[in-house]
């Protein structure tokens, strides 16, 4: 599936395939794409190439956008903003008892139903907007950057809750993220890396993380500070050239990745590598990935 804007490709080649009651986390740095790929996703943004398959109505999608203090409507109570769409698309239910039920089960108080956004943490705002995500019992939530602004055990506790959400009602998640640090918290989750609107690598997220493959992947698990500080100190450089940021408006040829690469050869430059066994590197097999 390709992705362009007047003229600019955004997307290219992304194949992504997200089933039921599935985490797919979607990395890559800011600008590569993801943004673009979790409306494609929605059906919100066309794609210029290739097809999109959903067989979701679109009722069923939900959007958890990355900044809560924008996503909600600071002139509504809380209740009110739960309980909008639950009148307009669930006109037989009790909205206020529903609204209420799920405000329980983001973990707050029935009471913040009387709340006005402002008068709420960024942590609890985000509750909020997860808990209008999920009422109408959507089969897929994108949530882009959901944790961006929250503090780590915020953070800690935000994935808790989704991890348990999916539990309980069976949704699947597309997890937007350029924070790899946040991935392995997220319950059998696939990874998706997406690199200048290009999936380079891709797998279970539990195990691409322990032994990423593409140079790119293990630059991003490379940045993530371990917790062990021997481990820390004695890590080598990063097998990236951090400084050479990409250019959307003219990638590189060959693997757009290869001008950052330590270990780019002049295939690199000149072919695009397939994605094979989930990594589209043609070093793939000679690079150690247990460097990292
Ligand atoms: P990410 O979410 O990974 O930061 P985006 O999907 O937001 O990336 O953007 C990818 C690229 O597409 C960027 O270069 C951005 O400038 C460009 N882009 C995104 N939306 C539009 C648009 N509506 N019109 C033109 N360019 C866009
Ligand atoms: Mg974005």
């Amino acid at each position: 599936m390709q992705v362009a804007f007047s003229g600019l490709q955004v997307l290219r080649g992304v194949d992504l395939r997200l089933g039921a009651g599935e985490t797919v986390a979607l990395v890559g740095e800011s600008g590569s794409g993801k943004t673009t790929l979790g409306r494609v996703v929605l059906g919100l943004q066309p794609v210029s190439g290739g097809s999109v398959e959903r067989d979701l109505t679109p009722l069923q999608l939900a959007l958890v956008h990355q900044n809560p203090y924008a996503a909600l409507n600071p002139m509504r109570t809380v209740g009110a903003t739960l309980q909008a769409p639950l009148r307009r698309h669930r006109p037989d239910c009790d909205a206020a008892a529903v609204a209420r039920g799920w405000l329980r089960q983001v973990g707050l108080p029935e009471r913040a139903d009387s709340a006005f956004p402002d008068e709420l943490s960024g942590g609890q705002r985000q509750r909020v907007a997860l808990a209008r995500a999920m009422l109408l019992e959507p089969r897929l939530v994108v949530a882009d950057e959901p944790l961006s602004g929250l503090d780590a055990a915020l953070k800690l506790e935000m994935l808790e809750l989704m991890n348990r959400l999916q539990g309980e009602h069976g949704v699947s998640f597309l997890f937007i993220t350029h924070d790899l640090a946040t991935v392995p918290r997220l319950t059998g989750a696939r990874l998706c890396v997406l690199y200048l609107g290009r999936v380079v690598e891709e797998g279970v997220a539990a195990e691409v993380l322990v032994r990423p493959r593409h140079p790119y992947t293990q630059a991003l698990c490379g940045a993530v500070a371990p917790a062990d500080p021997v481990r820390a100190r004695t890590r080598g450089a990063l097998p990236v050239r951090l400084l050479l940021q990409p250019d959307v408006r003219c990638p590189p040829s060959g693997c757009a990745f290869h001008p950052r690469c330590v270990h780019a050869i002049e295939r690199c430059a000149v072919e695009l590598p397939s994605p094979e066994g989930g990594v589209a590197c043609h070093r793939a097999g000679e690079i150690d990935p247990a460097v990292w």
